[in-house]
Order: C-alpha cells, then structure tokens, then sequence
C-alpha cells in the first residue's frame, strides 16, 4: 500500500501510548522498541527527558532516548497525531477533538466570524451580529476560520477532500473501513455546495460509518492522515515493556507488525 503524497514518506513517525495519572504526575506506558526497530525486536531504550508543551495535551511528553538507533522520541498520548494541538479523536480526559469539531459543525453550530475594523473605526462581524457567541467562541475555541481550518484537515483525513485523486480514495477507504463508493459520493457533495456545514456533514458521516463497523477510530484515522500526507506513520505501544505496532500495515499484514515506510532518522522534537 503506497502514500497519496510521496511528500509524507520523509514525515517523521509519530508514537502514542497510554498515560496514567500516578502522584499528580501523568506517567507514560514505555514501549521496548523505538520506531526504528525491526518488527518485534527491542532496544536499548532510556528515558531522555520531559518536554513541555504550550498546546496540545495538558502535561509534559515524555521523550526517549534509543541508544541502539541513536535517536530520541516523544511519546504523545493516544489520540494526538505529531505536531497536533489537539486530539483527533475524543480519547479519555481528552476535549476539543477534531472529530467533535466536526461533529458540532455537522450539526450547524458555527464558530462565530472574527470582528473586522469597519471605516468608521468600530469592529463589526461578517455575516453576524456582535452577541454572546462573540465572547464564548474568543476565550474558548476560536473563530469561524479555525473552525473552517479544521474541517478541510478532518475532509483529508476522512478521504473526502477534494485533492486526493481517484487512485488514492480507494487505499484511503481501506485504511478507514468503509466502502470507496461511500467517500466518492461524499467528496462529489462536498466539491457540489462547497460551505463548511455541508464538508462537515460529509466528514461526519464518514466517522459515523466507521463507528458502526466497531473498529479503532483513533488507529484508522491516524493511518488515513498518513496515507493522505498529514503527518508521518504513527505506531502504538500497546502495554508497558512491549514492542511499538505500526498503524499503517504493509498490504497483507493486517495486525500491522511489520515496519512502517522507509528508516527515517529522527531528532529530538
Ligand atoms: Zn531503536
């Protein structure tokens, strides 16, 4: 199974794992193998630091250090993708997830649109009136570009965005669960009325079909953003002491133990 976007294949992989709050202190389960590693082999894994964040989870990433590839990992917790600032799915103790985005925009809650200075000096709003939604949307999420930005990332991830060609939505609908005629059919709406209410509809309804088939939310969409070229393969450490399991399975390898694209050295991030 091949990448929509070459461009990702130079991503950096990404490592979640499950976090437990022990003394105050959210404490990581630490996989034995670095993404790295071959399948099912360890290494000689350290703990390197703890890494503050401004976004994203609320809590320190713990990085590790291999000292058999010679690199340094953060270890995000189930639900955020590299680089995000937010969960893509609503994992435990996670809020403000993209696939709630969406869901809310679905359901035509829009964020308001941000006050634009008028001639006169005053501050009016495109579209809508000044009122309440103003003051809850500044302190808490953000205005109706954000929204709009989050939901063309949630159209990539879902497989129903506009400029993934037709030989990527069929890998894109595997990776996800749900039938290519499914994702056709939603991308054909979405270039048709191209408003954000109607993307998220066609987003949420992608979510929708996969959450009636009972699979992992979190572990197909963060394989499809790989496969569309959001971010690099992600692998996930299913216990303390066990060897990272790739999201992305070559073809044939349905548990995905099996190593992830090409060796990518990684620094420190
Ligand atoms: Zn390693």
């Amino acid at each position: 199974m091949g990448l929509c976007h070459p461009a990702a294949r130079s991503a950096r992989p990404g490592v979640v794992t499950t976090y437990h709050l022990v003394d105050r202190q959210w404490v990581p389960d630490v996989p034995s193998s670095c993404p790295l590693a071959a399948p099912r082999t360890s290494c000689r894994l350290g703990r390197h630091s703890r890494r503050e964040r401004k976004t994203g989870p609320c809590h320190p990433l713990t990085v590790m250090r291999c000292r058999t590839h010679g690199v340094c990992f953060s270890l995000h917790p189930v639900g955020y993708v590299p680089y995000a600032r937010q969960p893509i799915t609503p994992e435990a103790g996670a809020t403000g997830s993209l696939v709630g985005v969406v869901s809310e925009a679905a359901a035509g809650e829009l964020w308001p649109w941000r006050p634009v200075a008028a001639a006169d000096g005053s501050e009016s709003q495109r579209g809508q009136s000044i009122d309440a939604t103003n003051e809850r949307a500044t302190g808490e999420r953000g205005w109706r570009s954000t929204q709009a930005a989050h939901v063309r990332r949630a159209a990539t991830m879902t497989g129903i965005a506009g400029e993934l060609d037709g030989r990527c939505r069929p890998r894109m609908a595997r990776v996800l669960g749900v039938d290519t005629l499914l994702l056709r059919e939603l991308a054909g709406e979405r270039r048709r009325k191209g408003w954000l209410g109607v993307a998220a509809r066609a987003a949420h309804s992608v979510v929708d079909a996969m959450a009636r088939i009972g699979t992992s939310l979190f572990e197909r969409l963060a394989a499809a953003g790989h496969v569309a070229g959001l971010w690099g393969p992600v692998s996930r450490c299913d216990g303390p002491g066990r060897p990272l399991r790739p999201l992305f399975p070559r073809p044939g390898r349905a548990r995905g133990h099996e190593a992830v694209g090409p060796p990518t050295r990684q620094r420190h991030r």
